[in-house]
Formats: C-alpha cells, sequence, structure tokens
C-alpha cells in the first residue's frame, strides 16, 4: 500500500512544530529539480516565511585541513549547551565529493550529528553554483520556521562560494592557521574583507604562541583595510576547535555583533539587500536556464557555435539571432 503523500499544511505544521522527518522531506523537495516538487517545494516556503528570519545565520570558511568540521562540532555543541538550536548547512557545489569536501561525512561530527538540538543537512548535491546556494537559502527559512535558531552555513574558502554565502547571512567567520602565508592559504583579499572576524585555529600545543604572533600579524592587516558599512571593526582571536578552547570568546564576539548591527540598524539593512539580491538571483537563474532548456535552442546552439568558430557569424549576430528565436517560440507558445 502506497502511503498518501503529505499536503502542504501537513509539511508546514510538521515543521513549524519542529519535526525533524517532516524537516527533512520538505528540504528534499527544495532540492529537487522535478517541477511538481518545487511547485510543493515553493507552497511551504510560501507559508513558512512568516515565521523564519529569527535567527542568527552565521558563514563559516577556511581552507580544507583548517579544522572547520572541528569548529563546527566542538562550537555547535557550545552553542546548543546554552540552550540554541543548531542547524548547519554547506554549500559546496563541486561535483567530486572528495575527502574534504563538507558535511558528506557525517562521522566527522560524530556528537553533534546525535544531539537533539542540532540539525544537519549536506550541500545539495552538484550543480550551479546559484543554484545550489538558492536551495540552501530557501533551506534556511524551513530550518528557521522550525525553530532552529542559530543557522551555520559551511563552504570552502577557495572559490566562488564565499561570495554567495556571504549574500546570506549576517556573521562572516573566516578560520585560518598560523605559520601559513596567506597565498599558501589560497585565501583571496576579498575573502578576508568579507570577515567580519578571523579565527586562528589549532591554537594549541606548541603552536600558541605562533597563533598569537599570527593573529596579531592579522589585526594589523585589517588595520590597512577600508572600513566596513556595517560599522563593526572587524575581530581577530584565536581558537581550539580541538581542545575547544577560545569558543566563548568567539560566540560573546557574535553576539557582540549582533548588538552592534541592531543598534545601528545595519541588521535589517543587510537582510533586506539580501532579500532583494535573491529576487534578481532567482529571475537570471531561471532566465537562463529556461533559454538554455528550450528544445529548439538547445538543437540551434551546436550550429550557430560551429558558425561563429568558424568565423561564418559574428558572436553578436549569433546571440541575437538565437535570442530572436526564443523570444518568438515563447509568442507561439502562449
Ligand atoms: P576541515 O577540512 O576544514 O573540515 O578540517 P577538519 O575539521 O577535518 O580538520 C582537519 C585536521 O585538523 C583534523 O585532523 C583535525 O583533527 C585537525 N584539527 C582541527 N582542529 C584542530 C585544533 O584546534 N587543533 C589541532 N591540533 N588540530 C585540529
Amino acid at each position: 500500500k502506497r502511503k498518501q503523500p503529505l499536503t502542504v499544511d501537513q509539511y508546514v505544521d510538521g515543521i513549524l512544530q519542529g519535526n525533524r522527518t517532516i524537516l527533512s522531506k520538505a528540504v528534499t523537495l527544495v532540492e529537487s529539480n522535478k517541477p511538481e516538487h518545487q511547485q510543493i517545494a515553493q507552497e511551504i516556503i510560501l507559508k513558512c516565511l512568516p515565521h523564519s528570519g529569527r535567527s542568527i545565520r552565521i558563514g563559516i570558511t577556511g581552507v580544507p585541513g583548517v579544522g572547520k568540521s572541528t569548529f563546527i562540532e566542538s562550537t555547535g555543541k557550545y552553542i546548543t549547551s546554552l540552550g540554541h538550536k543548531l542547524a548547519v548547512l554547506a554549500i559546496d557545489p563541486s561535483s567530486e565529493r572528495s575527502k574534504g569536501s563538507i558535511l558528506g561525512d557525517k562521522t566527522r561530527m560524530e556528537e553533534l550529528s546525535i544531539d537533539p538540538n542540532a540539525y544537519i543537512r549536506p550541500s545539495p548535491s552538484a550543480g550551479s553554483l546559484g543554484g545550489v546556494a538558492r536551495k540552501t537559502r530557501e533551506t534556511i527559512i524551513l530550518c528557521e520556521a522550525a525553530g532552529f535558531d542559530v543557522i551555520f552555513i559551511e563552504t570552502v574558502g577557495v572559490g566562488q562560494s564565499e561570495t554567495v554565502v556571504h549574500s546570506m547571512v549576517d556573521f562572516f567567520l573566516l578560520l585560518m592557521l598560523s605559520g601559513a602565508g596567506d597565498e599558501l592559504q589560497g585565501i583571496k583579499r576579498g575573502i578576508m574583507e568579507m570577515a567580519d572576524a578571523i579565527t586562528i585555529n589549532k591554537a594549541d600545543g606548541d603552536n600558541v604562541d605562533r597563533a598569537e604572533m599570527a593573529r596579531v600579524q592579522y589585526m594589523n592587516a585589517l588595520q590597512l583595510f577600508p572600513p566596513t558599512d556595517s560599522g563593526w571593526k572587524p575581530k581577530v582571536l584565536t581558537c581550539s576547535a580541538f581542545r575547544k578552547i577560545g569558543l566563548d570568546k568567539i560566540w560573546q564576539t557574535i553576539n557582540d555583533y549582533m548588538s552592534h548591527v541592531n543598534e545601528n540598524q545595519y541588521f535589517q539593512h543587510k537582510r533586506n539587500e539580501q532579500s532583494k539580491f535573491w529576487m534578481y538571483e532567482t529571475i537570471n537563474d531561471q532566465l537562463k536556464s529556461n533559454f538554455y532548456q528550450n528544445p529548439q535552442i538547445k538543437k540551434l546552439l551546436a550550429t550557430f557555435e560551429e558558425q561563429v568558430l568558424n568565423e561564418e557569424l559574428s558572436s553578436f549576430v549569433a546571440a541575437k539571432d538565437l535570442l530572436e528565436t526564443y523570444y518568438q517560440n515563447q509568442k507561439e507558445q502562449e
């Protein structure tokens, strides 16, 4: 006997009651590319929206090996011990689930994954960065409606993903190591500029002094950066995710930041800007995918590409012809 699928209202009620099984099912719908799943997902999101937004959204980035999983595990346990409910999400658009990929392997967060006040969800599977990011952003809404008041979003700090994570979080934390230069760590200056705090991890054992030195160096480096829009002066801290040292200071810093941006109203301003950004992102994404998924366009693309390569057609004329074909095709469908 097949089970009846849940109705939208059953999904929404389950989520609002904090039912994790139903939350997970709803997230699966969000992540699905099937139009009928997307349809239900969008209705669920719409009904959850009024119950969302009341959380601290924290982006966590750093190169593989810096200790992100360890940090999320120990800081996560600390935060839930204070009575918070924590959701851990990830953005990892890489198709290869190699070692170092995020949250692919839940055993990396042994304690947190069985904590009743934590919810861990790996990155949506491979797709365009924009697509993966949109799904994560929608998942944030569902998690908040389910009562999670702290959201971690993890990403590997080597590519484009941090910019996109930055566009959906309130606070951006960059994990670094002492001893390795910025270049070695693959951290671009732009990523450092986005950070509301930098934490030198692995400040334990005979690494404590070096971590402290690195902390001073990064502090000095940050002095040279232009002032932030929020008026917040980014902090540099040290911690040991492994030995659970300095995690309380990081949490305190995040709370100080939240007070700061609530007082000067930057918090709401940034959330508004992000909502706007995501509206346009979604429009752009869907226009693009609608164009490239169009059967007629799909057929023509290869031919046009070849003609451009053979210099029988200029790039611009090719683009214009293709777009006109697409518009014509849209009109005929109406
Ligand atoms: P990720 O790739 O950024 O998620 O890094 P992991 O959390 O998997 O950590 C990479 C390695 O560094 C593991 O062997 C950890 O045990 C180790 N590690 C993480 N945090 C610390 C720390 O605070 N101190 C020390 N000594 N080792 C750590």
